[in-house]
Order: C-alpha cells, then structure tokens, then sequence
C-alpha cells in the first residue's frame, strides 16, 4: 500500500487502509477462543519497541497498523474471549461497534443542540426510553456519561443541589454541617473519589454494614442517619446499590426509598451493571424500587454490552440537572437549558456515546437484550451447579450473573485456584472478598461464552485439586504447577 504521508488522505488511500485494518481485525474476531489472556508475558520487548518510537521520523502506515493491533492482541486482557469471566466489563455488541465507527467517522459535536440536533436527540430518545422501562414516569431524563462513575458523581451533586440550591455557588459552606452520603460497606468504592471530588470529603462517606448477605442493613443505615443528624452532620443521599460490584447484591430498595423519604433526602441507586435487568419480562421484578428513586445510575458498556465509556445518569427530578450545572458563556450558541448538555451534565465536549445503544437495542430490540441477559444468568447457573458438585460453596445469593465460591474445606488459599485458572490464559476469574471472605468470583457478561467454557474451567479447577491434595506442597512443586507465591494475602 501507498505510504500515507497527511493526516487527511485522500479516499482511494482511505479505502484501502480501511480494508487492511478490517483484515486485522477479522483475524482476531475469526476465533476469539484462541486468544492468550496473558497480557504481561511479553511486556519487556513490548516496551523496548515502544520505547524506539520516537515519533522523530514518519512510518510506514500499513506496519504501524499491524504493530499497534499485534501489541494489543498480546497485551491486554480479552474481553471478547469466551472464557473471560471478569468484571463487568462485557464483548462489545457488533451494533455498538458499528457506532463508535459512525461518531468517530462523523464526529458530531453534541454539546450544544444546535451543532447536532439528529444526535442529541437520538441520546435523549434512549434515554427516555431507558428510564421508562426503569420503572421513571414519561417526563423523567437524564444523559450518558463516561462510565458509572461520572453517573454516580452526577447524583451526588444533584442530591446536594437539591438540598441546598445554594450549594451551587458556596460549595459545601451553603450547609450548616458537613454534608454526609450513606453507602454500603460493599457498594463501589469511587463514591470515595466522587466525595473527594465534589468536595464534601471522603470521611463523608458513611460506609454502612452489611446484613451477613452483601446488602445494606437498613437498621444500621437508619441509626447512622439518626445519629449523624443528632451530632450536627447534614445527610444528604443514600446511594444504594443494585447489583454489588463484587457478588451482584440488590440492596433493600424499597427499605431504603423508606428512609430517604423520612429524612427528606435524595435516594440514588448505582444499577451500574445489573440494572440491564430492566431488559427481562421474568427478571426486572427484583428491581423493584427503581421506580421511586430520585436518579439511577446504569452503565450502557457493561451488561448493556456497548463500548466502554458509556454510561446513564437518570432521574426523575425534572430541572435539577439545569440547576445543578447550568452556566452562560459568551462563545457557545445560544444556550438551550433544558437541551444543550454542556449545561446539564459534568462534561462540556463530549462523545456520541448514546448511539451504541441506541443502534444495539433498535436493532434486536428489548427482548433482544432480554435473551442477552437470561443467557448469562443461565451459564451462571450452570456454573454455580457445576462447582457445587465439586465440593465448591456458592457464597452469594445474587439475581443476576454474577457467582462468589470458596473452596472445599481444607483445601488451599482461593488465590491459588485463581492464578491457576488465569495462568492457562484460556480464563479470566477474579479473587474478591464477599463478607469478608476470599472467594472466586466469576461473572458472564459475554454473549458467546457456552457450556463449554465453564466445563474448561470446572476442570482447570478440579485438576489442580486433586494435584493439591498433597498434604505440604513444596515451593518447587507450586513452581511446577504454575502457581504464583505470594500476591493477595489470603
Ligand atoms: C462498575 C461499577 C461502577 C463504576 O462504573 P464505571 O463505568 O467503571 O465508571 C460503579 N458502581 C457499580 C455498582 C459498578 O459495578
């Protein structure tokens, strides 16, 4: 191919790089099972290569193609691998592909209404749409975000907007008290950042205890509130969660819908993840109690499937998203508060993030996505079944695809099966701690994940039990068998 020399070729040159870059990509997407999740292994020669691109001369276009996506393939962790049974983070949706290709390509500026309306409008309809099926009236917004942090923080600052309009122009100074947010101990720990960040602190942030199964104690929450209140502190939201990050826990919403109502406080619920739920006919009761929140957050690139850097902010407080980040600038156009979202949201300019769902859910619609999630839980439940007959114990009680299990008795430290598991590079599972305890969490987000990856892994885990059933394994026989010493502490 022709040596590319300007940052706009022209379109024969286009097209042909456009057809090599695809070529590189079917390679991988022709059999995403044969991937090797080892991203570290090669990390030294990766840096020496990287290390010699100075950027001092121009290269070659084609080898530039070639070297970026063979660095990637090896050095990242797949998500697009079937037996990647990791965080949240999902294989994107084709659909959701096509669109990031569509915004980049386009590149609409969506900050202001009138630079794209077609765009902006597209987000708002998804979003509508999102929030009604969440259980939120008609008139009920919102916008996407970077992720479930941005939406997280979103909320805080509306809750404290809300409690204090004057917080807009003194901060926290507008409260007679330090303003406090209540969240479970095992809730996503980036409130700490969003409370840094927003400026309340992090001592804020009231971690409240679980009930012995992953979800806020409700008793506790409200004695926390009732006794904050007393000593002078101004409670300003809970935030519950829908879908704990580490085992999938619903927290009590309704109990905690209760108590924001009686303390006059704004109830946020993070659904970053398990709030794809809405999508099922048979599943999206357990999220009852969405309907009465003031906002929720779900991210659109976890169990919605997107590419990541998208996210949903909700709420059905009209007007609190203009109050909270309205401002009038002499060089933007005419500012539209309710629609230009450089005045409703964190962000100024922005991604066309919105239509990656809005393009996956047209295309296979609400029960598309239903079937999308009803096969994770139904893997999951396979999995949970599988391990159960090996002796495993099922630590979480959780609705939605995610599956925490601690060994048999007497067998060695989770981490161990853990590295075990990933050192084959053919799985990807995780150690967290449920309750307190280390357990092996594996969660299904990926559409092509079967059967046959958990039998893989079921194996993988067994085998090594059975190696493992030598009362003192010698170091030499842990290095034998592939396991790394130390790491996590259990
Ligand atoms: C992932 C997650 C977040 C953070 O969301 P990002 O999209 O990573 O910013 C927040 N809360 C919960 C419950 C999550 O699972």
């Amino acid at each position: 191919m022709k040596d590319i020399t300007s940052l706009f070729p022209d379109d024969n040159d286009t097209k042909a790089y456009d057809g090599f870059l695809s070529s590189l990509l079917d390679e991988i997407y022709s059999d995403t099972s044969k991937l090797i999740n080892n991203p570290e292994a090669n990390i030294d020669n990766f840096r020496t290569a990287l290390a010699n691109k100075d950027f001092a001369e121009p290269e070659h276009f084609e080898a530039l193609l070639e070297w970026t996506v063979s660095a990637l393939k090896n050095g990242m962790l797949h998500t697009i691998h079937p037996g990647y049974l990791g965080l949240f983070n999902p294989a994107p949706a084709f659909q959701a592909q096509c669109a990031d290709r569509i915004a980049a390509a386009l590149n609409p500026v969506i900050c202001v209404w009138s630079h794209a309306p077609a765009a902006v409008e597209i987000e708002e309809h998804v979003i509508k749409s999102v929030a009604f099926r969440a259980g939120f009236s008609e008139n009920a917004g919102g916008h996407f975000t970077s992720g479930g942090s941005e939406a997280n923080m979103t909320g805080l600052i509306c809750a404290l907007t809300a409690a204090s309009p004057a917080s807009a122009s003194q901060g926290s100074r507008a409260f007679s008290g330090r303003p406090t947010i209540y969240i479970s101990s095992e809730s996503h720990l980036a409130w700490l950042k969003i409370a840094h960040s927003t400026g309340i602190g992090r001592n804020a942030v009231r971690l409240v205890e679980t009930d012995g199964t992953g979800r806020m104690n409700t008793v506790a929450l409200e004695a926390q509130i009732e006794k904050d209140r007393n000593d002078g502190e101004i409670p300003v939201m809970i935030a519950s969660t829908a879908g704990t990050t580490n085992a999938g826990m619903i927290d009590p919403l309704h109990h905690c819908a209760d108590i924001a109502e009686r303390f006059g406080i704004w109830h946020h619920i993070d659904a970053a993840w398990a709030g794809a739920l809405i999508a099922s006919e048979n599943h999206r009761s357990v999220l009852s109690g969405f309907e009465r929140a003031d906002s929720i957050t779900i991210d659109a690139h976890k169990w919605f499937a997107t590419t990541v850097g998208a996210g949903m902010f909700l709420t059905q407080r009209n007007g609190i998203l203009a109050k909270a980040f309205h401002v009038s600038t002499n060089y933007m156009p005419t500012s539209n508060e309710e629609r230009d979202l450089y005045a409703n949201s964190i962000q100024w300019s922005r991604r066309f993030v919105g239509l990656r769902l809005f393009l996956s859910l047209a295309c296979v619609g609400w029960r598309g996505y239903a079937l999308h999630v009803e096969h994770s839980l139904e893997i999951i439940e396979y999995l949970i079944r599988r391990l159960k007959q090996a002796g495993w114990h099922h630590e979480n009680n959780s609705p939605a695809a995610v599956a925490c299990f601690s060994p048999p008795p007497g067998s060695r430290p989770v981490q161990d099966y853990v590295d075990k598991a990933n050192s084959s590079g053919r799985y990807w599972v995780s150690v967290t701690k449920f309750e307190n305890k280390p357990v092996l969490r594996a969660c299904v987000t990926n559409g092509k994940t079967t059967n046959s990856q958990i039998d893989g892994l079921v194996e993988e885990l067994s085998l090594f039990e059975k190696i493992d059933a030598e009362p003192a394994l010698t170091k030499a026989a842990r290095s034998r068998i592939g396991v790394k010493t130390g790491g996590a502490p259990y």
